[in-house]
């Protein structure tokens, strides 16, 4: 669940292609079209909406997944109820084991770049969705209204993040990310999108080992709250 289209390739997308070629159902949620993804004063919001849905469209099959767009406006997102709200009715109704998104905690990156505030408003919402709006019924009662009953989810991936803790090797997987990167043509040319990428999973993978990797923050909902459960601590989860 993320800002913009793209951010789920590029942040996850060698992962989100290992997990689609293990079997996995990947549904991608949107929660704007991106539409400030563009420097032609000349493009209008519908055609850089168009565009930018095509190449969502196409990535999206490369990989497998399904779309689910929530139309926010690009570059002002705030982490509303009304968001929440949102993010709660698709978690109930796709009903995922593994819910990845941007760490809200993340200001910088690299040391030379402000991350977009659009991924920590982005982050923060699907975080107090999954907390505990998702699992309790009594929360957004007119979601429940409509059929979407709680759920689970067992675990949340976080990134990019300045506090990795899982790592997954992509090096053998690398190029297909890029070609799945570069679906999203108005946004990533090949040839520096290449170079900028490896340099971020050799960073990544550096810590573990790894030619290539994946790195994210990771939290382990279910297994908290069934330690919760067996009073182990309060209901983390
Ligand atoms: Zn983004």
């Amino acid at each position: 669940m993320f800002a913009h289209p793209d951010d789920a390739e590029t942040m996850a997308g060698g992962t989100l292609l290992k997990w689609a070629r293990e079997g996995h159902a990947i549904t991608l949620c949107l929660i704007t079209d991106g539409d400030k993804g563009s420097n032609d004063p000349n493009d209008t919001r519908a055609a850089i909406v168009e565009r930018r849905r095509a190449e969502q469209t196409r990535a999206a099959a490369k990989l497998g997944a399904e779309v689910i767009t929530l139309g926010y406006e690009d570059g002002t997102l705030q982490p509303t109820l009304a968001l929440r709200r949102d993010l709660v009715r698709v978690i109930r109704s796709v009903r995922p084991q593994v819910v990845v998104a941007n760490d809200p905690t993340v200001w910088f990156r690299h040391g030379i770049y402000i991350n977009h505030p659009d991924h920590r408003a982005a982050g923060q919402a699907v975080v107090e969705a999954l907390y505990p709006a998702v699992k309790k019924a009594s929360i957004f009662p007119e979601l429940l209204a409509e059929g979407h009953q709680p759920h689970v989810v067992e675990d949340v991936w976080l990134g990019p993040t300045d506090e990795p803790d899982t790592f997954v090797d992509i090096s053998a997987i690398f190029d297909d990310k890029i070609a799945l990167i570069c679906e999203h043509a108005s946004q990533f040319p090949r040839a520096p999108t290449r170079a900028a990428f490896a340099r971020i999973a050799r960073e990544a993978g550096e810590p573990r080992g790894l030619a290539m990797a994946e790195a994210f923050r990771t939290l382990r909902l279910a297994a908290n709250t069934i330690r919760a459960l067996a009073g182990d601590g309060s209901d983390a989860g």
